[in-house]
């Protein structure tokens, strides 16, 4: 009897299963939150990989020497017979991450020269010897400095030390701002003929940079990626957050819940209720983005379940260009023509919000 009773239940448990599986498509709400979830697993996972180098914690010689009042916040001296000339300094925004390569650094350099300053913006510091790998070239001690939030580096450096100072990205720029390509590495998001979202999004991305560049206003703008990385959810939005941005958009690409091909198309933009201001934001963005390329506006859409709009202290906004699910659409979105003119909308947006937000 008992028996019977299991074999009945592990059927209606496998029953509930298919049914729930292939009900999926048609609760759009629930099966972002599933993919979302995947992708933020992945993401974290590959950081994590990442990360795997031995470091060993470093400290900080807190007092600077007298008479050196208006000293630099951080001092490195150089080992002997090696030019400052020969330090690499990688400044990973994302992760507010500083990775310092010093050569002929070794553990003896490590233990008889302590680094001096403040440690006022540093989390962590910690060193590694290089080994050719990801953490550096052979013969190169590797510092590690993460910082409690996003600093651009003035650094310089004389005979004896390598100086470094933090500034916020505010002392550098009047303006700042946050782009974030969609999805990426193993996260391709919406896939449609062959066709990854990822790739579109930072196609236009990408286009975005240049109209930034050419523009040469002074307009700091820091991306989540530049190229096929997938940053976590939490290091998008605090890229935002730690850099005391003043917009943050997002830039994705639609398709529809059941992923077959029809006629929907156009351009709809997401934001949280919780910040006014990014409903201004949305709004200008909405406009700007339909005016530039002639897509339908599809209007505004309440994002608060959204991770990165419901972290963001920033105004921010969630453009969805077009649907991957809409031929002529998918089509578009291929052509560097198309990826133009919606960075164009996006940069448009972006410098009508700083006046009027
Ligand atoms: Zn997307």
């Amino acid at each position: 009897m008992e028996e019977k009773a299991l074999k009945f239940a592990a059927c209606v448990i496998g029953a509930l299963t298919l049914v729930m599986g292939a009900a999926l498509p048609f609760f759009p709400k629930f099966r972002t939150r599933l993919v979302d979830a995947k992708e933020e697993r992945q993401a974290q996972a590959e950081y994590e990989r990442q990360q795997q180098g031995k470091m060993q914690e470093l400290e900080i010689l807190d007092e600077l020497p007298q008479g050196q009042e208006d000293a630099r916040q951080l001092k490195l001296r150089l080992p002997e017979d090696v030019d400052g000339g020969r330090i690499t300094v990688v400044n990973d925004y994302v992760t507010q991450c500083v990775r310092i390569e010093v050569p002929g650094a070794d553990n003896a350099y490590f233990d008889s020269y302590p680094i001096v300053g403040s440690s006022n913006h540093i989390d962590r510091l910690s060193y590694s010897m290089g080994n050719g790998g990801v953490s550096g070239s052979a013969g190169a001690g590797v510092i590690e400095i993460v910082l409690d939030r996003v600093y651009e580096l003035d650094m310089d450096y004389d005979d004896e030390f390598y100086y470094f100072d933090f500034l916020t990205p505010k002392e550098v720029y009047d303006k700042v701002v946050v782009i974030d390509a969609g999805h990426g590495g193993r996260a391709p998001g919406a896939t449609k003929q062959g066709v990854m979202e990822k790739k579109i999004d930072l196609a236009i991305t990408l286009e975005l940079r240049e109209i930034f560049q050419e523009r040469g206003d002074n307009i700091g703008v820091y991306y989540t990626r530049t190229d096929d990385s997938n940053p976590t959810f939490d290091q998008r939005v605090q890229l935002a957050n730690l850099s005391g941005a003043d917009l943050f958009v997002s830039i994705h690409n639609n398709s529809l819940g059941n992923g077959r091909m029809s006629d929907t198309n156009g351009t709809q933009v997401m934001y949280d209720e919780s910040l006014e201001q990014s409903l201004k934001f949305a709004r200008i963005c909405l406009e700007e983005v339909t005016a530039s390329t002639g897509s339908k506006n599809r209007g505004l859409i309440e994002g608060d379940s959204i991770y990165i709009l419901r972290n963001s202290d920033v105004p921010a906004a969630l453009i969805e260009v077009g649907f991957m699910t809409n031929q002529r659409e998918l089509e578009l979105l291929q052509t560097k023509e198309y990826q133009r003119k919606t960075a164009e909308g996006i940069y448009r947006a972006i410098r009508r919000a700083l006046k009027e937000i």
